[in-house]
């Protein structure tokens, strides 16, 4: 993906106040990511590690939605499938919950997904972050990124909707 810099990223949160979003951790090696491998930018935040962030490019714009873990324990502990990437994990699943843009959020709606833990979903696809199960798949490279991108597409367009 194209390279994000701190502001585009704090003016790209879909899901908290404008102070939120200029208050939160985003990281500050940001120049160190390696943006050509990634299909989004997820964090935990150092200070809070409930909560996440990722960060993306959909059709052009920059969308950055906050996470929080649902804080279930026996969820994690449980081998899991990342709802985005499909990468199986023991115990690096976490249940992350964003709130819904707008009224429907204000008003306590959030949408939850099965995401990896570390929100490193593009380098386990790309085979540049190891896990200890692999799935047998008969998808090429090219079509594993695609269905993380739609995958990823389709959980903000809940949030957004
Ligand atoms: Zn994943």
């Amino acid at each position: 993906m194209k390279p994000l810099t701190e502001p585009e990223i704090r003016a790209a949160f879909v899901n908290c106040t404008k102070g939120e979003a200029s208050r939160l951790n985003v990281p500050r090696d940001l120049a160190e990511q390696p943006w050509d491998d990634l299909d989004f930018l997820g964090w935990r935040d150092p200070q809070a590690p409930d909560r996440a962030y990722l960060a993306t490019v959909l059709d052009g714009r920059p969308v950055a939605v906050a996470l929080r873990s649902s804080g279930a324990a026996s969820w994690q502990a449980r081998r899991s499938l990342c709802s985005l990437c499909v990468t199986t994990h023991t115990g690096g699943v976490s249940l992350l919950v964003a709130a819904r843009a707008g009224k429907a959020g204000k008003q306590g709606n959030s949408v939850g997904a099965y995401m990896c833990a570390d929100l490193a979903c593009s380098l386990y696809v790309r085979g540049k972050k190891e896990v200890g199960t692999k799935l047998h798949e008969s998808l090429t490279l090219e079509e594993k990124i695609e269905r993380t991108v739609a995958n990823l597409a389709s959980f903000l367009a809940k949030v957004t909707a």
